[in-house]
């Protein structure tokens, strides 16, 4: 019945990750998704009928030459060649039913104390209101930072470790500096799940976990799975979840993570229909939404794309749209069926004091063939899940799996 070495759960870009790397030390693996295409949060909705050939993203929309463990997997696959250069675009704030300049609303003399206020403040222990609150000043906190920061983790931002937000990595000159592909990020995920030996089944739903001796047992709705290593690359509450009978210590402290909903609604345009002049995305303060991810950045000829990333239940479905009608400043009946998209986003909440709660999970992992990766370790950045699938891969190896 052990038909694999490893099975993973879950065919994001944590889960085809791990993937990658069990694959090329010439591991047997399968890869179990729920959905019938892999991606998860690389989610780039390719439109068809008059919009043929036109897509947006409906999740993550940059990767930056910082993210060097991905890089080297796409460079492994060989295709660091197909890598498109994020058009120089910029972001502006939407406040006050209006498109802001970020400078028209920032507060220079508060801003220019910021480099004396940086000396002795550490991020370790203080969350983004705390840290860059001080840092900027109050004022520029509000009106600015604030709801940029929220947009950057589409959640509010305020009570996230200051720590966890950005992560200073090595850059890499021989690539753009921020970039899509053709298709979007999604293609990433294609290019990940069409490799040869990487096989997944789509439509699997994990239900639950048991043990067979020291092997695992995946039960899902359709089949049972067994497998001498389980890797689970799910959002961190189906981890939870799927563990919580075999491994109820480890499902209760990931239970801990709360999670974040974002509605997000993309909508296509034929260019000619807008006003607004080309942009990075929107910030939105004090609004319904986060933030509006633009097409803008991989700009197309004839059509352009708007991805409103909603704060959960602010709006109904009529709601959104009405919103985005104005915000885009085009009637409603612009959108029907054929050029609007949505998806229901999650993404962890992380809170201060993450650092020890991730040493307390790797000492429960240590020693045992059960991998978690994911999106809630070390941050939320695409390059935060790749490094993760790197970590838990080596630590399999290590200890001799
Ligand atoms: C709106 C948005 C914008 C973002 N923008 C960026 C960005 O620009 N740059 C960046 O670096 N990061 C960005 N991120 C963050 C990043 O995209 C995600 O953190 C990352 O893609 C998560 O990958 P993952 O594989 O860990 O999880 P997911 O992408 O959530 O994948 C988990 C997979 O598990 C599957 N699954 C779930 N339950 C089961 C089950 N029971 N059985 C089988 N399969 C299951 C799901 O279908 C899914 O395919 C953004 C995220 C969001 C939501």
């Amino acid at each position: 019945m052990t038909d694999h070495d490893l099975l993973i759960i879950g065919a994001g870009i944590s889960g085809l990750s791990m993937a990658h790397y069990a694959v090329g030390a010439g591991l047997n693996v399968l890869v179990l998704e729920r959905e019938r295409q892999p991606g998860g949060c690389l989610c780039s909705h390719r439109f068809g009928g008059a919009l043929d050939g036109f897509w947006l993203e409906l999740g993550a929309h940059s990767c930056f030459n910082s993210y060097g463990n991905l890089l080297a997997i796409l460079e492994r696959v060989g295709v660091l060649n197909r890598l498109q250069r994020r058009a120089k675009v910029g972001f502006r704030l939407f406040a006050d039913g209006a498109v802001r300049s970020i400078p028209s609303q920032l507060c220079f003399p508060e801003l220019l104390l910021a480099p004396f206020r940086l000396v002795g403040l550490k991020k370790a222990g203080r969350d983004v209101a705390e840290y860059y609150g001080r840092l900027v000043g109050p004022r520029n906190y509000a009106a600015v930072f604030e709801p940029a920061f929220d947009a950057v983790i589409c959640q509010p931002a305020t009570e996230f470790p200051a720590e966890n937000l950005f992560r200073s990595r090595p850059r890499r000159k021989d690539v753009p500096r921020g970039f899509t592909l053709a298709g979007g990020l999604q293609t990433i995920a294609d290019i990940l799940a069409g490799q040869p030996d990487i096989p997944i089944e789509f439509g699997r739903t994990a239900r639950e976990i048991g043990r067979a001796g020291e092997d695992f047992v995946v039960r899902t709705d359709r089949g049972e799975y067994a497998a001498r290593a389980l890797c689970l690359a799910t959002p961190v509450a189906v981890a939870a979840t799927l563990l919580r009978a075999e491994f109820p210590e480890l499902a209760a402290a990931l239970a801990q993570i709360q999670t974040a909903t974002v509605e997000s609604v993309g909508v296509a345009l034929p260019a000619d229909r807008l006003s607004l002049p080309p942009v990075a995305g929107l910030i939105g303060r004090n609004e319904t939404f986060y933030s509006v991810v633009s097409r803008d950045t991989a700009p197309d000829p004839a059509h352009r794309g708007f991805t409103f990333h909603f704060r959960p239940g602010a709006l109904g479905e009529e709601g959104k749209l009405n919103r985005i009608a104005q915000v885009l400043n085009v009637p409603r009946g612009a959108f029907g069926a054929g050029n609007v998209a949505t998806r229901i986003n999650r993404l962890p909440a992380l809170r201060v004091g993450h650092g020890d709660w991730t040493d307390t999970v790797d000492r429960a992992l240590a020693g045992s063939r059960l991998a978690l990766t994911g999106n809630y370790f070390t941050g939320v950045a695409i390059e935060d899940c790749v490094t993760r699938s790197r970590q838990e891969f080596e630590r399999l190896r290590r200890e001799g799996w």
